[in-house]
């Protein structure tokens, strides 16, 4: 089991989108204003360049979890998007990049992350295969890494965008239903059960990530950290069998502030049942 510490930070700048998919939540600050962030030190990934698919300072997610850094998802919001153009995104991509290599700057990651779920980027595949373009001309030893939520696993380029990146992190907050529902609250009807289905199409070629916290949100207790819901989601883990799992608690600022960060300690314990399964684990 591994341990570690540190933080994260943000550089620049459209395709316009209507559907029942995605949703806005505007916010004034925790926002990333650029296409390209960074490079930061990554708790997770090391030296890592951030790329933000998302509209520029605003959220776009089909989540609204209760811990998000980027604040509430609004849905009244929701109507127009503005995405960053996939020529945007390639050309603010090499520009970073020539600049790290001029001068002679070490990269190890680069990853998509930003206000929301980079994976409702309607040019989501085509993006990858930019960026793999440009990281084997650039940085050819660096991981091109997505964090995601899952939510579009029924989208087959989707898929096959992950796939042909090094490392997939997909979140999986809760191991029943009801507490699913609870952390995560996704907008668009999906179930633990579904996102867990969709998880098998990577045979197990992936990290989860997960979030321990407890609180109360609308006046409902939350903790994913009790012996029955840790006992749920290992089972969980053992259907999803990833190559490794991220456990990580409260860092950051949160909508709902009735929430409290997870002792090391518990993370610990919760970690030394992963790794009896057999997975690899690391802890923020
Ligand atoms: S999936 Fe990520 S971006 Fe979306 S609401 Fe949850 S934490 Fe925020």
């Amino acid at each position: 089991m591994q341990v570690f510490f540190s933080s994260l930070k943000a550089d620049e700048s459209h395709i316009y989108l209507q559907t029942k998919e995605l949703y806005l939540c505007r916010m004034e600050t925790k926002l990333f204003d650029s296409i390209i962030f960074g490079p930061i030190k990554s708790r997770r990934l090391g030296v890592s360049l951030g790329i933000n698919l998302l509209p520029t300072n605003s959220k776009l997610c089909n989540f609204d979890c209760i811990y998000c850094e980027c604040g509430w998802t609004d849905l009244k919001k929701a109507p127009k998007f503005k995405f960053h153009s996939r020529k945007e995104i390639k050309e603010a991509l090499e520009y970073k990049l020539q600049h790290l290599l001029n001068q002679k700057e070490k990269l190890c990651s680069i990853t998509f992350a930003g206000n929301g779920e980079p994976t409702l980027h309607p040019e989501f595949e085509e993006i990858i295969n930019d960026t793999i373009e440009l990281r084997d001309k650039y940085y050819p030893n660096s991981k091109i890494s997505v964090l995601s939520n899952s939510l579009m696993l029924n989208n087959s380029k989707v898929v096959s965008a992950l796939k042909k990146v090094d490392k997939r992190i997909l979140k999986l907050d809760a191991g029943t239903e009801a507490l699913f529902q609870k952390i995560d609250q996704p907008l668009n009807n999906r179930t633990l059960e579904w996102v867990v289905y969709h998880l098998n199409q990577f045979n197990g070629d992936l990290t989860i990530q997960t979030m321990f916290l407890k609180g109360v949100h609308k006046a409902q207790p939350i903790d994913n950290t009790t012996d029955y819901e840790v006992d749920s989601w290992l089972e969980l883990l053992k259907i999803i069998k990833p190559k490794e799992v991220m456990l990580y608690s409260l860092d950051r600022p949160t909508p709902e502030t009735n929430l409290e960060k997870i002792s090391f300690e518990k993370l610990q314990e919760i970690g030394k049942k992963v790794e009896q399964l057999g997975i690899k684990t690391l802890i923020y």
